[in-house]
């Protein structure tokens, strides 16, 4: 275990120098307090979790102190935003303090967002306030939890300090962790600025640093790409088995590592909705939950494009015509899971589809229909969960096509059916009107319930004694809550 002040520093992105990033100092909240902290995210840097609690702590991730090796920095990049091209975004409120390897010898990012302002602010504050650093530490965390991979957080820092929204609120911090902060929209800042050096001097960053198996391949940039491809599809695979909605895939929100990032108006479905938008600036849907698949391939063409000076376009084409069937593999994977399957038939891509129409046209909790079904045998879980349905002759008909699968997947024991079941299917998931419960709490200065419910979310699968509330369906008020994208 580590004391604050023996963090160790390698601050490789900055060494790219200015054509890269900026250096910029934070700029400090008023009265930085502690709102909460992951313990888990703190072992990542070998932190002992009760130096969270020190005041020296609010005050290095609040922006008043900073570490003798830290290098802050603003990186510079651009972006596909709702699919037209902004020739220059960049670090707007975020900085990257510097990279610090831990004991196993694994390096993280530490971002401070919201620390200020940047020459990349634009028409911005270079501030986040309080609710939607909370919802991005509380994501993050959660996503982790479920084994979907994503950016980390380590803690919430709120203040006193004025920030001006849609009203007066209050500002704040999270730090973010990632193995790097890059984004598709890194590559195509050089790529549009037409910085070939620079760029060559990405994707040699990039390669050695997060891809150094692909150095082994004939072609190391076409190995480098086809990864990402492959990582995105199982990223994306993973976030329509689960029900994540991300919000605003834009290619600057995209990472290199395959990592789910940059968390806005993100939202996880209470009923299951193929069309769900959960940004209500998404006026055309663009980023609905179904949309994502084919966002997800839409967005690697963007990177694919970025990197022709490096890859032909007919092996670009090729690596991204893996992104399909591989998303297909990996999501019919995950939904025979959850359905507590082992074995795979031609036919559970319908099963599964008919019974995602069905949830759909009656409006079925998504997470919690999962986790019913693998309750008890799959005879009486479907006699069960009958009653949720609307229409009940498609459901029955549907119920003797699973009973009649799952008795040819094998003979398994009620219990052994359940600790299966229950170990892929979450029984708490960050709903919207949760993270809003202890949004509201958190804003009148109680930090309670942001940290039960973190502490909940971080054993999804698991039963907790006390905390069937986190487990319900979201009451009236909580169904349809808009998330604005002001953060
Ligand atoms: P986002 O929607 O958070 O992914 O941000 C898109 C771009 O706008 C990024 O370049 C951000 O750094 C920038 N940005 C967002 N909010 C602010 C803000 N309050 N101040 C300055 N820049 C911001
Ligand atoms: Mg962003």
């Amino acid at each position: 275990m580590k004391a604050l002040d023996e963090l160790t520093f390698d601050n490789r992105f900055a060494r790219l120098g200015d054509a890269f990033s900026t250096h910029v100092l934070p700029e400090p909240l008023d009265a930085p307090r502690l709102v909460v902290a992951s313990d888990a995210a703190m072992a990542l840097l070998d932190l002992d979790p009760a130096v969270a609690e020190t005041p020296v702590f609010a005050e290095l991730f609040g922006g008043h102190k900073l570490w003798a090796e830290a290098e802050p920095r603003a990186m510079v990049y651009s972006g596909h935003q709702f699919g037209g091209y902004t020739p220059q975004l960049g670090d707007g409120r975020g900085l990257l303090l510097g990279e610090v390897y831990n004991q196993a010898g694994e390096h993280w990012d530490l971002h401070l967002k919201g620390a200020g302002m940047t020459p990349y602010s634009r028409m911005g504050d270079g501030r986040a306030v309080l609710r939607s650093s909370i919802r991005e530490f509380l994501a993050s965390e959660a996503l982790y939890a479920l084994g979907i991979p994503s950016s980390r957080a380590l803690c919430v820092i709120g203040s006193d300090t004025p920030v001006w929204r849609e009203k007066q609120e209050r500002g704040a911090m999270v730090l973010r962790l990632a193995h790097s902060h890059i984004r598709f929209g890194h590559f195509e800042y050089f790529y549009y600025t037409k910085k070939p050096e620079q760029q060559a001097e990405l994707a040699e960053h990039v390669l050695n640093l997060h891809y150094p198996e692909c150095r082994e391949q004939p072609e190391p940039y076409l190995a480098m790409f086809r990864e990402i491809v492959e990582r995105n599809a199982e990223m994306i695979a993973k976030w329509q088995a689960y029900g994540f909605c991300h919000g605003v895939m834009n290619t600057d929100n995209m990472s290199i590592l395959g990592i789910t990032f940059d968390f806005g108006p993100f939202a996880f479905l209470d009923d299951f909705d193929a069309h769900f938008i959960c940004n209500h600036s998404d006026h055309e849907g663009r980023y609905s939950f179904s949309n994502q698949v084919p966002i997800g391939q839409w967005n690697l063409s963007a990177l694919a494009q970025a990197l022709t000076p490096f890859i032909s376009v007919d092996a670009l084409k090729e690596a991204l015509g893996l992104y399909l069937p591989l998303y297909q593999a990996h999501y019919l994977d995950l939904m025979r899971r959850r359905l507590g399957l082992t074995t795979a038939e031609d036919d559970d891509q319908p099963l599964v589809e008919r019974l995602l129409k069905l949830m759909q046209n009656s409006g079925v909790d998504y997470t919690l229909f999962f986790r019913r079904l693998g309750d008890e045998s799959a005879a009486l879980a479907v006699a069960r969960l009958r009653d949720d349905f609307v229409d009940l002759a498609g459901f029955d008909a549907w119920a003797e096509q699973y009973k009649a699968r799952v008795a040819r997947d094998g003979d398994y024991s009620e219990e052994q059916r359940r600790e299966r079941m229950h170990a892929v299917n979450p029984l708490y998931i960050l709903r919207n009107y949760l993270a809003q419960n202890a949004i509201a709490a958190a804003e009148s200065g109680d930090y309670s319930e942001v940290r039960r419910l973190h502490e909940v979310l971080s054993k999804p699968f698991e039963e907790q004694a006390g905390m069937e509330q986190y487990a319900q369906r979201p009451p009236d008020w909580g169904k349809h809550l808009e998330i604005s994208c002001s953060s």
